[in-house]
């Protein structure tokens, strides 16, 4: 490293250009000098002079700022710099970046300045990484800022690792702020970041986020565990040591090359394990954890890894089903490595991971290291590579998805990138790669989207299952389709790939196309009374009768979800219908308790439900449609921008997306003591058609509970039939009661409620 440092001395002046008191230069030039000696490679000429001139615009443009902690501004952007070197393995580019990743967005300096300084490449990331303008109105800007991150990651994946540095520099001073901040921050961190260092492989910077959130959400626990950790770490370190002995020996003896080290695992895995497990720090069998490296060539990392997989376990009495082959298949997010448990001196557990110097440097730096084994620099020449197929996949989804709408789009992506895969076979044994959570519905839909559409029902290892069935990695899946199947709202419930939701909603929007072609020439057959047409008056009626657009609006009329009669209370003037205002105009109140359609649900409001420790009609709340919520489930309740409150299951499909992005309209709620009332909850219900008394038999279960049915519809082929019955019920009990007893039936395969 003193090689780049003295080739810089001869080309360029040793004084940086710093502003500030004697003391903040001091600390400003010590913090860059640092940055600078990390680098290890050598730096061409022109590169440092981009870093110099990048640290010396962030320098004098951040100079009257500082920290929370009180620190110079500047030794931010100059530790996220430093973090891009050393921990994630970035260059030059992004260090460049890194420092000026904050100008633009908290200084006078604008993008125009830094593209004409530093080129379009470096301001492209910089823009990226700047947040939108507070000004800018927005429903949540969180989610926009973060869709912003993404979709600029898709042509530069720097962006997105610079944010990962910044978000980790900031972690590590966040004693400074306030806590609300910090609980804020944490928020964000756990359920956007960590998944994401996640799927990018980041796994050191993941397990250091997961730590940090902990310490802020958990602090007692934190504390607790962290301590325990120390107090027992010397006897931890003397058992490793005693473990660790033999697989060295074995190492030297065979001439294969590498180390054995001790793992520590991290605070949260560790937290987690304990509230998962119900167990007390004590009792936790498997703290303990080792990792052995091989230093071989790359030619023979799989037999080598294999053979110390056959010795340790050899050594040690291995258990059952707990190896993990990530060597022949590795993980989407590029991780390579063996993992065994096996039972070591004293009966405990001890996890053991074996890998190559390659597969760890992967595994503990992600996308930065994978491209250095790659050997190219730039991304888009990558084919057939996991990060490269990845990418795609968002850029797909990005396209797919509405302009503009960045609470969906993140909800997407957090769906559908940040996750792990299954691996499934089609019954001819083709594999398919799908997201973990993808359902039988969505593979259907990865095969082609007319089989999704006509997807009927679903085997699995031969077994029928429900269209919503979870895949598992393993299973394999034949598809069974209906010529007549149409796609239903519900299969949006349950569908988690882009592509199937993508597909349904366009097949849904055709059909709502086609209805409200319908439901206008019902409505102008009404119109024809006062001699005025659809066209004149559609804007207005739809207003009128509170619906979004003119889609849903005559699609509602199509369905009679629109009470016609109340276009007696218009009369015609000209081409345009007017309300006719008798005596006083009415106030706004009435009009929705009499205009908003039906409740398909028609559940009632007679129900005490408690939100943030107030009784519940203060907020004249109703329990959402999405999730129908009734007494037993956990709920929380949500008020959206216009004011209205409703009562969602914390299991919904919605949740999580509302719990994130709008945390700041979620509130607490709980069931107080209900009075007599109903639910709707919608059952699918799968099994053997033995004929056409499947339905009388499926009735009539449910008549001999006391329940009534308020939709009952069932289609079948092949021998299978798929029912779907909304029961009414009074509670999460009589709902459990009554599939238990369906699916005591012998020829029902399965019961499930529609999530
Ligand atoms: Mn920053």
């Amino acid at each position: 490293m003193s090689v780049a440092k003295d080739s810089f001395h001869n080309d360029f002046s040793h004084e940086e250009n710093i502003p500030g008191s004697e003391k903040d230069r001091a600390i400003i030039r010590a913090a860059y000098r640092q940055l600078l000696n990390s680098v290890k490679t050598t730096l061409e000429p022109a590169d440092h002079k981009a870093i110099r001139q990048a640290f010396e615009l962030a320098a004098e443009a951040h100079k009257t700022q500082r920290r929370k902690s009180g620190d110079p501004y500047i030794l931010h952007p100059i530790e996220v710099a430093n973090i891009c070197v050393q921990e994630i393995g970035l260059g030059p580019t992004a260090i460049v970046c890194a420092l000026l990743h904050d100008v633009v967005e908290d200084t006078d300096v604008t993008l125009a300045e830094v593209r004409a300084q530093f080129g379009t490449q470096v301001s492209m990331i910089v823009d990226g990484l700047t947040k939108l303008d507070s000004l800018h109105e927005s429903e949540s800007p969180q989610a926009e800022n973060i869709s912003k991150v993404l979709r600029a990651m898709v042509s530069d994946v720097r962006v997105v690792l610079i944010k990962m540095a910044d978000r980790l520099q900031n972690l590590r001073t966040i004693k400074s702020m306030p806590p609300h901040k910090q609980l804020k921050i944490a928020a964000e961190t756990s359920s956007i970041y960590t998944p994401l260092a996640h799927r990018l492989g980041l796994y050191k910077i993941k397990t250091e986020f997961q730590d940090a959130c902990l310490k802020i959400t958990h602090p007692v626990e934190y504390k607790d565990i962290a301590e325990k950790l120390s107090d027992t770490k010397r006897n931890r370190e003397l058992y490793i040591e005693e473990f660790c002995e033999p697989i060295s020996a074995w190492m030297d003896s065979v001439g294969i090359k590498g180390k054995v080290i001790g793992r520590p695992k991290s605070i949260y895995s560790i937290w987690n394990k304990i509230r998962q497990k119900q167990v007390a720090f004590e009792d936790i069998f498997d703290l303990f954890a080792i990792r052995i490296i091989l230093d071989v060539p790359p030619e023979e990392e799989k037999s080598a890894c294999w053979k110390a997989y056959t010795f340790v376990t050899d050594h040690f009495m291995p258990i059952p089903e707990r190896v993990k082959d990530w060597i022949s298949l590795p993980k989407s997010n590029g991780y390579e490595s063996l993992h065994t448990t096996v039972i070591g001196p004293e009966g405990r557990f001890v996890e053991v991971q074996i890998r190559s110097e390659r597969m760890d440097d992967i595994a503990e730096r992600g996308f930065a290291a994978h491209w250095k084994y790659k050997g190219i620099k730039s991304i888009s020449k990558l084919k057939h590579d996991v990060f490269e197929n990845w990418l795609s996949q968002v850029r797909d989804s990005l396209e797919n998805s509405m302009a503009g709408n960045a609470v969906d789009f993140l909800n997407e992506i957090q769906g559908n990138f940040f996750t792990e895969e299954v691996h499934v076979f089609t019954p001819s044994g083709e594999m398919r790669i799908l997201p973990k959570g993808a359902t039988a519905l969505d593979f259907a839909f990865s095969i082609h989207s007319d089989l999704g559409k006509t997807c009927q029902a679903v085997k699995v290892n031969n077994k029928l299952v429900p269209i919503s069935h979870v895949l598992q990695s393993g299973d394999q899946v034949e598809v069974i389709r209906n010529k007549n199947q149409k796609p239903a709202d519900g299969w949006l419930k349950f569908v988690i790939t882009t592509k199937a939701r993508n597909r349904i909603r366009a097949a849904l929007k055709e059909e709502q196309v086609k209805q409200a072609e319908y439901g206008k020439e019902i409505l102008q057959r009404k119109l024809n009374a006062f001699k005025v047409t659809v066209e004149d008056n559609l804007e207005m009626l739809v207003k009128y009768f509170k619906f979004p657009n003119h889609l849903e609006f005559l699609s509602a009329v199509a369905h009679e979800q629109v009470d016609l009669k109340e276009l007696k209370k218009f009369r015609a003037d000209g081409p345009k219908l007017v309300e006719v205002t008798d005596k006083q105009v009415r106030p706004e109140v009435d009009l929705t308790e009499v205009f908003t359609p039906v409740d398909r649900k028609g559940s009632s409001q007679k129900l005490d439900i408690i939100i943030n420790d107030q009784p519940g009609r203060l907020f004249q709340y109703s329990m959402a449609t999405c999730c129908n919520p009734m007494p037993g489930d956990t709920i929380f309740a949500y008020t959206n921008t216009s004011n209205i409150t409703k009562i969602h299951r914390s299991t919904c499909p919605n949740a999580q997306n509302l719990l994130t992005a709008y945390s700041h309209r979620v509130m607490k709620a709980s069931w107080g003591n209900t009075v007599q009332t109903n639910f709707v909850a919608d059952i699918i219900v799968m099994g053997v058609d033995t004929g056409p008394g499947v339905i009388n038999a499926l009735t009539d279960r449910l008549a001999m509970l006391g329940l009534n049915i308020r939709s009952f519809s069932i289609s079948g082929e092949d021998g299978f039939f798929e029912g779907r019955i909304g029961l009414i019920v009074a509670n999460l009990d009589q709902l459990n009661v009554a599939m238990r007893s369906l699916k005591e039936l012998e020829w029902v395969s399965s019961v499930a409620r529609l999530e």
